[in-house]
């Protein structure tokens, strides 16, 4: 039998809480109706089911029940904020944003600019941190306030973990008249993402990230005056507004609304855990390991977020032998092609060192007693190839 790994990824997914899980059961097999199915109970209770979720998504990120767009995850929100946005504006419009997205704010902006848009990168600092002094230029030159802007930022990076500081580069998009999307997908697993944490207009989340289900994720258009008008990435039954037709995947929107209930009463505790787990492992690993290179911010990154790179060994060798943790270099999402990652090269890690790179993403169930065990596979298999 194999021996299972101690799971280290929960930045590409986590699992379904059990709780999650326990709420979502009976809209697979008792209440299945479908929401849009108004002339019989058992759509009216699903529809009802979907709005007491719908409350529980707009609870953590401040805003109104009437905010949330479900889709399919955060690839497809991402898509429709920048994608929607530009096409509504007939790509005689700007979109500002930094090379270290992840590549579903990457890819759509490459393509709006493909159609016309202006597509402008921001500068950000070694840590992987928007530059403000870039997002002031940005702003302020250029055609400034004339040119609709819509600001793409990410809250937490899914790679290294670096916070950007949204209240700021809210506060700067506000007085240029810019939109503010963040990708909050990795925010909140222990931090929160209020209107004051995270004062965006377009806001990006995903289920799978909080122990929710995968395959469900929200475009939040927090925005009021003025409204953000997106063209639609899908068309058909008008649901979500006109804004993502298609029948609402019922049982998987109940379990990411029990997950953002669960998200909300245990944010504290998992933000204090995941960061003592993160700042132990860190302190024993640079005990046991010399000249590890962290990359991201030292303090200001997500509570479980750890990723460095090992000087000196073969990165496909080191990820290869490192069987007993399930770890990743670089995103889950990117890695299956040889590039190493874009994140940490522009930080300006060789590719040598980035792809000799950890990312380590610790979850609610890692536990303190892990750590030694873990520390010591990480050493043995450095020792090993560096001799
Ligand atoms: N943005 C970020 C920052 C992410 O970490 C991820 C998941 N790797 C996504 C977007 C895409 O999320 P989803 O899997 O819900 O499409």
């Amino acid at each position: 039998m194999v021996e299972k790994s101690i799971y280290l990824d929960h930045h590409a997914t986590t699992p379904t809480d059990s709780r999650v899980l326990a709420e979502m059961w009976p809209f697979f097999t008792e209440h299945f109706g479908n929401p849009s199915s108004v002339d019989h109970s058992y759509g009216t209770t699903a529809a009802a089911a979907v709005e007491t979720a719908r409350e529980s998504i707009a609870e953590l990120v401040d805003c109104r029940p009437q905010d949330v767009i479900v889709t399919s995850g955060a690839t497809e929100a991402n898509n429709l904020a920048i994608k929607g946005w530009a096409a509504r504006h007939r790509y005689d419009c700007r979109v500002v944003t930094t090379p270290v997205e992840h590549k579903s704010v990457l890819d759509p902006a490459q393509r709006v600019r493909r159609l016309g848009a202006r597509l402008q990168m921001l500068k950000i600092d070694a840590f992987g941190a928007v530059c403000l002094e870039s997002l002031a230029e940005i702003l302020t030159k250029d055609r400034g306030d004339s040119l609709k802007t819509l600001v793409s930022v990410i809250g937490g990076n899914n790679e290294i973990g670096t916070l950007n500081d949204l209240p700021a580069i809210a506060a700067m998009c506000q007085e240029h008249n810019a939109m503010l999307h963040v990708d909050a997908t990795q925010l909140p697993a222990g931090l929160p993402v209020d209107s004051d944490s995270c004062p965006a207009d377009l806001l990006s989340l995903s289920s799978h990230k909080i122990y929710g289900p995968p395959g469900v994720g929200v475009l939040i258009l927090r925005k009021q005056h003025p409204r953000p008008k997106l063209v639609p990435l899908i068309e058909g039954g008008g649901q979500e507004q006109n804004l993502r037709s298609g029948t609402l995947p019922l049982p998987l929107i109940v379990g990411f609304g029990a997950a953002c209930r669960i998200a909300i009463q245990e944010r504290d505790t998992r933000r204090v855990h995941l960061q003592s787990l993160r700042d132990a492992m860190w302190a024993s690993l640079q005990n046991s390991v010399s000249d590890l290179v962290l990359n991201g911010h030292p303090s200001r990154r997500l509570p479980g977020n750890l990723n460095f790179s090992v000087p000196g060994v073969d990165g496909d060798a080191l990820l290869s032998q490192l069987t007993a943790i399930a770890v990743s270099s670089g995103s889950a999402c990117t890695s299956g092609f040889a590039e190493p990652s874009h994140v940490l090269r522009s930080l300006g890690r060789s590719p040598e060192l980035a792809r000799a790179s950890i990312r380590i993403g610790l979850g609610c169930q890692n536990r303190l007693d892990e750590i030694p065990q873990i520390v010591e596979h990480i050493a043995a298999t450095v020792r090993r190839l560096r001799r």
